[in-house]
Parts: C-alpha cells; sequence; structure tokens
C-alpha cells in the first residue's frame, strides 16, 4: 500500500521569517484535527532560503512535517554561481526535490534530459525526486495528452533502475489547471496517473508500478481533494496556491 503524499509548494512566496509563522499555523492546525503523520505525509516545499529555519522548526518542535525543496543544480558543484546543489540539500535535512516543475519547463528551458539528470542527482545525495511531469492547454485540445504525458515520463526516468524509480514519486500537474481554478475532473486524473503506472509497468515491471507514487496537481483544494484521492492510481497531491492557506492546506493534508 503507498502512504498518500501531500506537498505544498509555495513557489516563491513567503520569506523566513513567514514561513515561521505558516509551518506554525500549520502545525496548531493539524494538532487539532488529531494529525500525526501515520495516515499521508505533510511535505513542506518552501523557497530555498527558507529550508533552514523551516528544518529547524520541524526538528526543534517535532512537528509531523517532511522537507522539500522546489529545484536542485544538475552539477555537484563548482564555478555555477548561483546555483544549489543536491548535497547542499541534503545535509539541510531536506528529503524531496520537486524537479522539471512546468514553470521551470515553461520559464527556464527545462527538458525531459536534464529533468532526468537533476532527478539522478537528488537520489545519490540520498533524497527522493518529485518529477513533474503534463501538458498543456493546446495538447489537452488535441487529445494527445496521454502519449505526450507518457513521452515526459520515459524521458525523465531513463536509465534509472527499478529499485529508483519504485521509490520515487511522479506528480502529474496538467499545465491548464495550474492556478487557474480550473481543476481536472477526477476521471481526468485518473485516466493520466492510470497510464502512468501502466507505462511505469511496461518498461520495470509489475512491482515497481505498484510501488511508485503518482500525485496530482493543478487546483487541489480541500473541497477537491477527497474525489481526486479517491482514484485508485492517484497516490497525493503537489499543491500551490491551496498550500499558502495554513487552515486549506491542513486540510487537504488530512483528507482521509
Ligand atoms: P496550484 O495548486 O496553485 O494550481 O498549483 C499547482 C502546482 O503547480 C503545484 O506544484
Amino acid at each position: 500500500t503507498r502512504k498518500p503524499i501531500m506537498a505544498g509548494n509555495w513557489k516563491m512566496n513567503l520569506n523566513h521569517v513567514e514561513a515561521t509563522g505558516m509551518v506554525q499555523k500549520l502545525a496548531w492546525t493539524l494538532a487539532d484535527k488529531e494529525y500525526d503523520g501515520s495516515k499521508s505525509e505533510c511535505v513542506v516545499v518552501p523557497p530555498f532560503t527558507d529550508l533552514r529555519t523551516v528544518q529547524t522548526l520541524i526538528d526543534g518542535e517535532r512537528m509531523p512535517f517532511i522537507l522539500g525543496a522546489q529545484n536542485v543544480s544538475e552539477h555537484d558543484s563548482g564555478a555555477h554561481t548561483g546555483e544549489i546543489s543536491a548535497d547542499m540539500l541534503a545535509k539541510l535535512q531536506v528529503t524531496y526535490v520537486v524537479v522539471g516543475h512546468s514553470e521551470r519547463r515553461q520559464f527556464h528551458g527545462e527538458t525531459d534530459e536534464l529533468i532526468n539528470t537533476k532527478a539522478k542527482k537528488v537520489i545519490a545525495a540520498g533524497m527522493t525526486p518529485i518529477i513533474c511531469v503534463g501538458e498543456g492547454l493546446d495538447i489537452r485540445k488535441e487529445g494527445t495528452h496521454v502519449e505526450y504525458t507518457l513521452n515526459q515520463v520515459r524521458g525523465t526516468l531513463a536509465g534509472l533502475t527499478a529499485e529508483q524509480v519504485a521509490g520515487l514519486v511522479i506528480a502529474y500537474e496538467p499545465v491548464w489547471a495550474i492556478g487557474t481554478g480550473e481543476v481536472a475532473t477526477p476521471a481526468d486524473a485518473q485516466e493520466v496517473c492510470g497510464a502512468i503506472r501502466a507505462e511505469v509497468a511496461a518498461l520495470y515491471d509489475q512491482p515497481t508500478a505498484d510501488a511508485v507514487r503518482i500525485q496530482y496537481g493543478g487546483s487541489v483544494k480541500s473541497g477537491n481533494v477527497a474525489q481526486i484521492m479517491a482514484q485508485p492510481d492517484v497516490d497525493g497531491a503537489l499543491v500551490g496556491g491551496a498550500s499558502l492557506q495554513p487552515e486549506e492546506f491542513a486540510a487537504i493534508v488530512r483528507f482521509y
């Protein structure tokens, strides 16, 4: 059985002082809901500059949260001004690293090949990648969204072993549903998440496909999370906007 992974991607919001308030409110709200992390993982994914502060809070207050980062360099170290290495993130007790978010693909030219390299760096540093895939509106209108997304899956998983794939997370985020309020229907989410799992079975084997966790992302809210999580191949949510509202995000984490 796959443990649901509910991750809040803050994107470029909240400085490290604001992050303190956010994480404390989230902890209080979840404590009220008797959340202890046993039935779902609660991952907070703040900007790089907040990681140390949030890590200290989680550790010091024994909060039932897991730390994530939004991006990583494809290089190990050296003359790469402005970049952050996987080892630096691991040293901060980061567990999950989002790679290939659609905003990185769209506005920073990230390709499947680059994202594949980043995923390998994350794994080599002992962390777990959350690999993002998903189609834009033009592809959705053409009706080729499944094939388009599976192509991204093949490209971003290239060269990874079955064991590595079994341990990672794939996030299906249709770009047309991100930040638009236009959530995919539960059936839309299931269609592609199911196809991704079948593709992993074809590329590797059934145990690997049964183990890999697949998230849906795109306008997830407390009001629609239960229906989405009820789909057999959806194992979690990657949440943007709603993760900036502690009550909303707490309700999403405590969807069950
Ligand atoms: P929204 O939840 O704001 O649509 O963002 C989704 C997303 O991109 C999470 O990574």
